[in-house]
């Protein structure tokens, strides 16, 4: 039996959250699946404003408990992030899962995750008497771990659409092409300006205990020409290698999910190599 709070306001939600111990529950999709909570669950799908997805000039502001298959349909979202969703799970899952949910969540195979890390996406944080914004990456400290605190909830996820609007990559490998949790996953962004690469990001799922992103690495081909970034693809990898340690588990090896995950930044870097302006 499910007991738990229906809130109908974020501020209820937050109040309720404040003054009882209560699981946060918005798909439902990861819960249900882990062994029943003795503690009431407090249900944030019925609030709105966790529903709305609005935009400005320069950002994107997407509520926690937007499901998936509403962002599928929504203009605003970035097609990089709609190209993750769109591999998972299945079409049932994803009329119930959530964004939120899957950040909450904080596994190293969550799907949105390695876009979120590459478009630098940060998180709206609101508790009762505050609100601050973290960015994904300091957010997740490890497997099922973040830093949200007990009386804290994920009101949106910020999207800069500077990073929203350039061309990608985005490649999940699965045992099949749907409702298979990802062995490992690549997202990727990159920009072109007078022949030299202006932008550039790529995050790593499910080969680390969280979506591995270095920006130590990133730095060295910022500025480069394609000349001078296909000399660098061997170095790149080799760098990458160094940060990317992948562990064994009933879904995949860790000799597949480096060798994998190496090569679909090779093919990244060839992609961009090869880019028209
Ligand atoms: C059959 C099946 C297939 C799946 N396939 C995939 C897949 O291919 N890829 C993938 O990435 N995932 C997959 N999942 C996992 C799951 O569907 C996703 O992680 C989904 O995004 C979870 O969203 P939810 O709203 O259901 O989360 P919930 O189960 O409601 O919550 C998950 C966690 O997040 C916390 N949480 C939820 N909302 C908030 C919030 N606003 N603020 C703070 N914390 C919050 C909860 O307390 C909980 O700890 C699958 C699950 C199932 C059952």
């Amino acid at each position: 039996m499910v007991n738990g709070y229906m809130p109908n306001t974020l501020e209820d939600a937050l109040k309720i959250r404040r003054e009882n111990e209560v699981v946060l529950y918005a798909g439902g999709t990861d819960l249900m699946v882990r062994k029943e909570e003795s503690i009431p669950y407090l249900f944030l799908n019925l609030i709105p404003k966790l529903q709305e997805v609005t935009e400005d000039k320069e950002t994107i502001y997407i509520g926690a408990a937007c499901i998936y298959s509403d962002l599928l349909q929504n203009k605003v979202i970035p097609d990089i992030l709609k190209k993750s969703i769109a591999t998972i799970a299945s079409p049932a899952i994803r009329n119930a899962a959530t964004i939120g949910g899957n950040i909450g969540n904080a596994s190293p195979a969550g799907d949105t995750l390695p876009v979120l890390y590459a478009l630098d996406a940060r998180l709206k944080i609101r508790t009762l008497d505050s609100e601050k914004e973290v960015n994904i990456k300091d957010f997740i400290i490890g497997p099922k771990k973040t830093i949200l605190e007990k009386d804290a909830i994920i009101e949106q996820i910020i999207i800069p659409k500077k990073r929203a609007d350039i061309p990608f990559y985005y490649q999940k490998v699965g045992a099949r092409k749907a409702d298979a949790i990802s062995k490992l996953s690549f997202a990727g962004i990159y920009q072109l300006e007078n022949g030299r690469l202006t932008d550039f990001a790529c995050a790593f799922g499910a080969v680390g205990p969280t979506v591995i992103r270095a920006t130590s690495i990133e730095q060295m081909l910022l500025g480069k020409t394609m000349e001078e970034v296909r000399n660098l693809i061997d170095d790149v990898i080799n760098q990458y290698s160094l940060v990317i340690n992948p562990i064994d588990d009933q879904r995949s090896t860790a000799i597949y999910r480096k060798k994998v995950s190496l090569n679909l930044l090779g093919d990244f870097l060839q992609v961009i190599c090869n880019a028209k302006e």
